[in-house]
Order: structure tokens, then sequence, then C-alpha cells
């Protein structure tokens, strides 16, 4: 095991987690940096309660597409986008997944919260990386990002489940590529394809905890981030790299994306 591991995309305020448990079980794996990614302004007040107790805990802080269906106040956002434990926006996006909300709630909202990014850069405040969340849903995505005039190699692309052509499209745009246990399973043999393009100064680990347990587990509930070294495992064999080679370009990645500025340590 490699001295270092990061899980750069759960959810450890969601109530199916068992925060004080899973975070122990997670550094008894060792795991030493877990990001847990927003859903909505409320969440990343929790989240951000979480990453201020634990120096290997930060988070992000952005609107879910399927939180779309209610109204948001962007407003507050803004005292969490400066909060010195915040590491990036979102996860925002949109999800075609489920006919609710429909695009024509998601869209705006993601639109919105993209120009509240670029107000915020031109303002130099806020986090670089944004957290997208793009399911049956890639055209609209990049159409609104391009629409954004945010530099492409700002964006990763979270729990990858499309194929190699759809993969190639992101990566021309410079974006980033994270993989969850979905690359795993056996009946998602295109994610697997599309995960060998990715370079690895642009690839990713994460659980997205409590969702989507890797083989050879798949099915367990909850996942946690302990079991993140799951996926890293798969890609690896699939790289023909050891766990600890595959970890180190990770854990770089996840780093310099996030720009952890005091972790993880080693
Ligand atoms: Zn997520």
């Amino acid at each position: 095991m490699g001295g270092v591991m990061i899980d750069s995309h759960c959810h450890l305020t969601n109530r199916q987690i068992n925060e004080p448990e899973v975070l122990e079980q997670a550094r008894a794996a060792g795991l030493t940096g877990m990001i847990s990614i927003a859903t909505d302004a409320d969440d990343a007040m929790a989240a951000s309660v979480i990453a201020e107790a634990h120096d290997d805990v930060w988070f992000t802080s952005g609107i879910h597409p399927s939180e779309a269906g209610r109204e948001h106040d962007l407003d507050m956002l803004w005292p969490l986008i400066e909060h010195p434990r915040c590491v990036a926006w979102g996860e925002m996006g949109l999800d075609g997944h489920w006919p609710d909300p429909p695009m024509a709630r998601q869209r705006p909202l993601f639109e919105a919260q993209l120009e509240m990014v670029a107000e915020a850069t031109a303002q130099g405040r806020g986090p670089r990386g944004i957290v997208v969340h793009s399911r049956k849903a890639v055209d609209e995505v990049l159409d609104v990002i391009a629409s954004s005039g945010l530099s492409g190699d700002r964006f990763v692309f979270h729990c990858w489940t499309d194929g190699p052509e759809v993969v190639e499209r992101v990566l021309s745009i410079g974006a980033l590529v994270s993989f969850t246990g979905v690359v795993t399973y056996q009946n998602a043999p295109e994610v697997a394809a599309a995960s060998d393009l990715v370079p690895p100064d642009r690839l990713m680990v994460e659980t997205d905890s409590p969702y989507l347990t890797p083989e050879p587990h798949r099915g367990v509930r909850p996942n946690t981030p302990a079991m993140v070294m799951h996926v890293a495992a798969f890609l690896a064999k699939r790289r023909g790299l050891s766990l600890d080679a595959l970890e180190v370009q990770t854990d770089a990645t996840a780093c310099c994306f996030y720009q952890l500025k005091d972790g993880p340590k080693s």
C-alpha cells in the first residue's frame, strides 16, 4: 500500500454514512484525504463542519442537478466558496436519466452556477476546480461549458459512465475524468475501455459514497471511502501498474486539481 490515498468524491453528509465510523474505517484502510462533495448550500454547510473538524477532509460547494426542482439562493454559496477548506465548485451539471427535474430547470441552474464561477474568477475569489455531474446529457453539458467561457481544464467529469467516443470529446476540451465503482462492473465494459484513454495527469478515483460500491463488494451498502482502493486496483491492473504507482498518479492529480494546500499527509 502507498502512503497516500485520496477519495476525490464522496458524500460524507449523506444520512446513510455514519461519519465517525466511516472516517475511522477509511483511515484504517490507508486513506489520507476525502473530499465531501456538496449537493446544495445546506449540504455544503454541513460538509464544511466535517472539514473543519478533520484535517483529512475537504469539501465543495454547489448545487446538484437533482436539486433543480426547488428554488435556490446562489448567494448562499459565496461565504462557503471562500471557506479555507472549500476546494472546488459543485457538484453541478445535468442529469438526463430521470424526467424530473426537467432539463428546462436543470440547465438554467447549471448556467447560473457557471456564471457565478466566472464572476468569482474575475474577482480572484473561490476555488479553481469545478465538479461536473453529467449523466445522459453530455452534449448539453459540453454546450453549457463552452458558452461559459471557462477553461475546460477547470472541470472534472465525475462518475464516468460513458464509453470511449464520449470520453474523447470530454478530454478534447482539456477536462479531467474521475471513475467510481462503475468502472469495475462487468456489465460496463465501455466504461473500462474509456478509462484506458484518460492520461494519468487527468485521471482521478472516487467512491461517490454512499452509492456505487465497487467490485468485489458490489451490492454492499453503504459504499464508503475505504472502498476507493478497489477502484484504484482495477485501474492499476488494466494499466499494467502496481497499485502504488497508480495511487501516486491519481493522488498527485487530485492534489493538483483540488489544490490541497495542507495535505494529504504521507
Ligand atoms: Zn457525487
